[in-house]
């Protein structure tokens, strides 16, 4: 029986323990009042370290024989160091696969850590939760930022949320400062910089205000927008990558109208074979995202091992 952890960072730090693709037990959660939002951002990453560090041996409980920890978190993830991370910029340039390894042994867990994106992470959860393991599928994860995960993983970058979706030289609101940017459409935080007096429900609430109220106008205007940014980035991945199915999650998936979004899915995407792609909006949840990292930190040791083994035969 694999046993694994698997810890996701966010807005805060979930853990679990994973025994064969299955989350046992509860998780474990700092800060553990889920309204303390901004608890992580004031932390250096020493103490992010320690936070997770100390989830992970929450989660552990009485295990000991653990093979694999996986860490999942926003920004983009090397070698386990994080090259960038707009929404955690605390973390840009940590190499926090060496610094949780060296603090989970000073506590007596010796195994791997494996660091992940988390959209990637989450993509992995979706495919492990639904008997997808041996399929492509790619996951939009609409919140503060927007994450764009695939699975299996594959060598590359994958920032398709920060996909150029406009040319217009207004749309300046990404939270990496580029300019274009689908987060800088969908993101939440973007969202509230672009309507400075009114909060993002409010905004989805005015638009479908009938009759129209004095804002209908201009917030109807922003959700075909931001429904259309959509649509350009799943059309933009299916153009380079092909077609197949898109899960769509985060607290803000709320706002999606499918139907609205497939209309414009269905303007962008035109040539035959690249017509058989499916889009589903699924449930976020800290399960999903806590075995999706365990189970990417379980394959990805798995594939080191293998490649070890075939560099010693040659
Ligand atoms: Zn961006």
């Amino acid at each position: 029986m694999a046993k694994t952890i698997g810890v996701v960072l966010s807005e805060r730090v979930i853990a679990g323990l994973v025994i064969d693709n299955t989350i046992d037990g509860d998780l474990c959660t700092f800060p553990p009042n889920a309204d303390d939002e901004s608890a992580l951002i004031e932390l250096h990453t020493d103490g992010l370290v320690k936070v997770i560090c100390e989830q992970v041996i929450c989660a552990r409980r009485d295990q000991h024989d653990i093979s694999a920890i996986g860490v999942a978190l926003p920004g983009i993830v090397r070698n386990g160091v994080v090259e960038d991370s707009p929404n955690l910029p605390q973390l840009k340039g940590a190499r926090i696969a060496e610094l949780v390894t060296a603090e989970l042994r000073r506590e007596g867990l010796d195994a791997p850590v494996n660091i992940v994106n988390d959209a990637d992470g989450m993509a992995a959860g979706l495919a492990a939760t639904h008997g997808k393991l041996d399929s492509m599928i790619r996951v939009f994860t609409l919140g503060v930022g927007i994450g764009f995960g695939r699975y299996p993983f594959a060598q590359g970058v994958w920032e398709g949320g920060h996909t150029c979706v406009t040319l217009d030289d207004k749309e300046t609101y990404c939270g990496c400062g580029g300019r274009g940017h689908i987060e800088g459409i969908m993101g939440h935080r973007a969202m509230r910089l672009r309507f400075l007096d009114m909060e993002p429900e409010e905004v989805f609430a005015a638009a479908r205000q009938r009759p129209a109220g004095p804002e209908t106008d201009r917030c109807m205007k922003f959700v075909h927008l931001w429904h259309k940014a959509l649509a350009a980035g799943i059309a933009n991945s299916i153009h380079m990558s092909g077609a197949g199915k898109f899960y769509l999650t985060g607290f803000n998936a709320r706002f999606l109208e499918i139907s609205v979004l497939k209309e414009y899915l269905h303007q962008m995407i035109k040539m035959s074979p690249l017509q058989a792609y499916t889009v589903e909006i699924i449930e976020d949840s800290s399960r999903t995202r806590v075995l999706g990292a365990a189970v990417t930190a379980e394959q990805s040791i798995a594939y080191a091992r293998k490649k070890a083994i075939l560099a010693s035969a040659q």
